[in-house]
């Protein structure tokens, strides 16, 4: 496997009971790719983002970080989970600490790190979304879309391999996106690995390396994204695209 493989995903099967929601995914993410997977509500976007942080198992196929099989039933889940950052739609952070300590915690409790340190770097990491004023305040004092920041850089506080970000804007106000999706295209350009899902067309084309477009649970097509949004190949895609624009 090329060394600038992060993660590749092979031939990825996962049912619900008689629903097949991934059938048959293969997909790979190269260090410091942003991936943005795009498809209907259903088709299966956030399924396959939770089958690679270990949130759902898989029926079938292989999911390799750095070239290891972490479906593989023996593998260590937290020692895995711990190298991949992930923010979900919904506010992540834990209501009753601070945003300090949110920031702090995976990197004390999972990898161990000093208190000091680990300090150092989320005041160093808050300082740079301009937040770093609210280290000891607790979530609730803070916009949606800054609440939404701090859970990105608490992803990031652990220099995680791979950063997973599945619609990420999609509870805020329109007002408050912009600046979420301001923060993803400066990891990006600080070369993050990043795969997410958004219904974020502009942003995906500006941003993305390689837009995915999943349907039914199939990955119908990919490519650049002047490709994939202007000229569309798939019937399902036309569709998808005339809806969203
Ligand atoms: P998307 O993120 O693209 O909207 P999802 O991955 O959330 O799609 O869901 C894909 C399909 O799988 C949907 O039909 C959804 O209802 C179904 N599904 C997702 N999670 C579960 C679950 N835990 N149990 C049963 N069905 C599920
Ligand atoms: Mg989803």
């Amino acid at each position: 496997m090329s060394e600038s493989v992060v993660l590749e995903l092979r031939g990825l099967r996962k049912a619900f009971g008689e629903h097949e929601v991934l059938r048959g995914i293969d997909l790979t993410v190269h260090r410091h790719e942003v991936i943005c997977v795009i498809g209907a509500s259903g088709s299966g976007k956030s399924t396959l983002l939770k089958t690679v942080n270990l949130l759902e198992g898989i029926d079938d196929g292989e999911v390799l970080l750095q070239g290891t099989d972490i479906a593989d039933p023996r593998i260590d889940v937290d020692a895995t989970r711990a190298r991949i950052g992930v923010v979900f739609q919904q506010f992540n952070l834990f209501p009753h600490m601070t945003v300090l300590d949110n920031v702090t915690l995976a990197s004390r409790r999972v990898h161990g790190i000093a208190k000091a340190e680990a300090e150092a770097t989320a005041r160093r990491l808050l300082d740079r979304i301009g937040l770093g004023d609210f280290a000891g305040a607790y979530p609730d004092r803070l916009s949606g879309g800054q609440q939404q920041r701090v859970a990105v850089v608490r992803a990031i506080a652990t220099s995680p391999e791979l950063l997973l970000l599945d619609e990420v804007t999609s509870a805020l106000d329109p007002q408050l996106v912009g600046e979420v999706l301001g923060l993803v295209r400066e990891l990006k350009e600080q070369g993050a690995t990043i795969l997410m899902t958004t219904h974020e067309m502009a942003f995906a084309r500006n941003v993305a390396d390689r837009i995915v477009f999943l349907h039914e649970g199939e990955v119908v097509e990919q490519g650049a994204p002047a490709d994939v949004l202007d000229r569309p190949q798939h019937p399902a895609l036309v569709t998808f695209l005339s809806r969203v624009h």
